[in-house]
């Protein structure tokens, strides 16, 4: 059994690691980034991650891994009319917008349109600003206005839902219907820095605490909706799938 000064040892690699969850050795968590992930990353992406990682935020950004799982997912249902909530810098919205065809579209929101514009000239270099239709403010109002039109319902093929947590449920309840049938629904962060089953006692940092709640009732809303199947992978700091399948 770990030692106490192991284990807490542990419990502070975890806070300073956002995107490892579940992998127990830094070393492994390198190794899939050096021999699978860097050497295949678009160079834009690689240019992009850089300039974020000069930002105050950093923490925020999508990982590189998780970047390439996006590319290939999107690849795989080949998704054309798509959308991001929670932009940053970008990181997955070049992902996202490489892996699509040039007809593609991402409706790409973020109340913060600063970051976005950080990074939008390492997209616009890549060729693939023209599939981004930038919505600047709250998401909330944008899906409700969207579901005003009939033709919005069941048009998405993929939306990628990476912003303020304790808006997830409120999200859900719109995307099930502007998601086609058999169309997916990705939840980022879905365990929340390894905190969904951390002792309520723990030591935590105060954003880590303040939406681990809602990343938890999430977790169990999306685990007994019927109108969806779902998966949830060790990716980044977990991402879960959700299948429109009613
Ligand atoms: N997907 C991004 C990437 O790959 O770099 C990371 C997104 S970051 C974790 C979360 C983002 O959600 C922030 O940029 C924040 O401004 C945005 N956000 C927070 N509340 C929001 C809201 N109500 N509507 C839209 N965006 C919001
Ligand atoms: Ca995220």
């Amino acid at each position: 059994m770990a030692s106490e000064s192991t284990q807490n040892g542990e419990q502070r690699r975890h806070q300073e690691v956002g995107h490892k969850s579940l992998l127990q050795s830094d070393a492994l968590y390198q190794y899939i980034l050096e021999t699978s992930v860097y050497p295949r990353e678009p160079e834009a992406m690689k240019e992009l991650r850089e300039v974020t990682a000069k930002h105050p935020w950093n923490l925020m950004t999508t990982s590189a891994d998780e970047g390439q799982f996006l590319g290939m997912l999107l690849k795989l249902v080949n998704a054309k009319n798509t959308m991001e909530i929670g932009v940053y810098t970008g990181y997955s919205l070049l992902a996202t917008a490489l892996a699509l065809p040039d007809d593609g579209k991402i409706l790409a929101m973020d109340i913060n349109r600063e970051n976005y514009e950080l990074g939008l000239p390492v997209i616009e270099k890549a060729g693939v600003a023209h599939k981004i239709d930038f919505r600047e403010g709250p998401a909330l109002p944008v899906l409700d206005k969207l579901l005003e039109d009939e033709k919005n319902h069941g048009s998405f093929d993929f939306i990628f839902v990476d912003a303020d947590k304790d808006n997830y449920l409120n999200y859900h309840k719109r995307l099930l219907d502007l998601v086609k049938m058999g169309g997916l629904i990705a939840y980022d962060n879905t365990l929340w820095n390894g905190s969904v089953v951390a002792p309520p006692d723990a030591p935590m940092r105060k954003y880590i605490r303040y939406y681990r709640d809602f990343v938890i009732e999430l977790n169990k809303a999306l685990a007994a909706d019927e109108r969806i199947e779902i998966c949830q992978l060790p990716v980044g700091d977990g991402v879960t799938l959700c299948r429109r399948i009613k």
